[in-house]
């Protein structure tokens, strides 16, 4: 797949909110777009075209969101053939309405509805309205070689499932993207050897539950208890996926994203623990530590359940890595149950996470069901007090590694001091050491001499193995 054409002459510029999946989505939109005549740009002035990909997750993210497409009008006053189309989770969840609601917005286009652009785009060029919002039991995009946006030409972003099936009640995801449906295995294959060919040195496995994977030849997860018997016998589980991944490409690390604690089965904890090239991360979201709390939140497991689990995950993988999202001020949460959560924060010593104020989603069980009945002050000390918890925890963390010396791959220049480098160890913590004679994408030991919470300090002392 070519990054741009030369022939190409319209100009898409395309922005990106929310999670990793978005991301991942634009640069598939950006491949088909592509062969519809448009190039990327990073000028939002000289568009064409201008795409928002859109989150709804919570209720800010909408809101930063209508933000920009006021920002866009003020750029169509000057650029008055601008086309502006809405994609993703907001667009699905308000479908034709956004089209009412936002003058300015000419197109709204569905998760699962890319393919159909090309025609969107003929009906918006011909000045009219264009809606697709309809979700697929199989669209997966495996076929489609996505265009990478923002690259470092390091990390990329591969996706194996779309969808949710576990209807956590707080949650919008399940009603935007569909139902769960996973990626042809051999098409995921291809993506990262293509990757690997081009220089890339570490992918993360995307999805809104990758332990959920199955491939039984396509459709959803849920039709698998009907699939034939052959079908069955020649699955292929996360497990599978994980170590054919790995052994594919044994020179590039692999992550993955996100781990759902009630998919989550030990025959991945082993394939993690086996292959050296798989990272010793999990990002392991609980969302509250009150088994009441999780009842109410659907979330499949217990507290109990949960710590079971990680106390698994540090026997079978010592030095792993594990990271959190908390919600706080569920509906109904006491003062007693939000102790729980910091008591269980306190067992896991997380690496780090992503803790949010509880934020009622229209058409969720828990919109229908529950009263918001935190209030707002509540919400907001809670969260202070957990952020605060997980800061110490971080530090903790961090510090356990002063005088160790860990793997880096090179990402980035650092942000502080043009002089370092930034990368991240395997347990995804952030590693900042003088350039020295070492280049972006090089595999380097360093020495860790300092930390703050959420940064390793230190310096490189060569090559780690895994340099080619
Ligand atoms: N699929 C993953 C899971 O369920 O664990 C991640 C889903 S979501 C894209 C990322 C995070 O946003 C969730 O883990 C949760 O902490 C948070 N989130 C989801 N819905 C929310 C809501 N209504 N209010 C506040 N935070 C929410």
């Amino acid at each position: 797949m070519l990054e741009s054409k030369q022939s190409n002459s319209r100009k898409l510029y395309i922005e990106s909110y929310g999670c990793q999946m978005n991301f991942s989505d634009s640069e598939i939109v950006a491949s088909i777009l592509v062969n519809e005549g448009f190039n990327t740009t990073d000028k939002l002035e000289e568009a064409d075209l201008v795409l928002v990909n859109t989150c709804s997750i919570r209720d800010k993210a909408e809101q930063t969101v209508r933000k920009r497409l006021e920002k866009y009008n003020a750029v169509k006053r000057i650029n008055p053939k601008m086309k502006v189309g809405v994609l993703g989770c907001m667009a699905e969840r308000l479908k034709e309405k956004f089209l009412d609601e936002e003058k300015i917005v000419d197109m709204v286009v569905g998760p699962d509805a890319y393919k159909d652009l090309p025609n969107l785009l003929k009906e918006i060029d011909a000045g009219r309205d264009a809606v697709n919002v309809v979700l697929s039991k199989d669209e997966t995009y495996g076929d489609i070689s996505p265009v990478r946006l923002g690259t470092n030409g390091i990390n990329a972003l591969v996706s194996i499932t779309r969808g949710c099936d576990n209807m956590c009640t707080f949650c919008v995801v399940p009603f935007t993207r569909g139902r769960e449906r996973s990626r042809d295995p051999q098409s995921i294959l291809t993506e990262v050897k293509d990757l690997a060919e081009k220089g890339y040195k570490e992918i993360t496995l995307l999805g809104q539950n990758v332990d959920s994977y199955l491939w039984y030849g396509g459709g959803l997860k849920k039709d698998f208890k009907s699939a034939s018997k052959i079908e069955k016998a020649t699955a292929t589980s996360f497990a599978n996926l994980l170590a054919m991944v790995a052994k594919s490409q044994p020179k590039m690390r692999i992550r993955f994203s996100t781990s759902n604690p009630q998919d989550m089965t030990e025959d991945v904890l082993h394939m993690v623990a086996k292959h050296q090239n798989i990272c010793n991360y999990i990002h392991l979201p609980v969302q509250s530590g009150s088994s009441r709390i999780l009842k109410e939140m659907n979330r499949q497991h217990t507290r109990e359940e949960y710590i079971q689990l990680v106390d698994r995950i540090h026997e079978i993988i010592p030095n792993c890595g594990i990271s959190q999202d908390m919600i706080t001020g569920f509906p109904t949460e006491t003062e007693e149950e939000h102790q729980e959560t910091l008591s269980l924060m306190e067992h896991v010593k997380y690496y780090f996470g992503f803790m949010f104020k509880y934020s009622e989603r229209p058409g969720t069980m828990a919109a229908r069901k529950l009263v918001d009945d935190v209030p707002e002050a509540i919400k907001k000390r809670r969260l202070t007090e957990i952020v605060d918890a997980q800061r110490k925890h971080s530090a903790y963390r961090t510090n356990s590694y002063l005088g160790k010396t860990v793997e880096v791959l090179i990402e980035r220049e650092a942000k502080k001091n043009q002089n370092d480098w930034s990368g991240r160890n395997p347990q995804s913590l952030v590693v900042v050491f003088p350039k020295e004679q070492y280049q972006l994408g090089d595999f380097v030991n360093v020495k860790i001499k300092n930390c703050t919470s959420a940064t390793l300090i230190g310096e490189a002392v060569g090559y780690s193995d895994n340099q080619q």
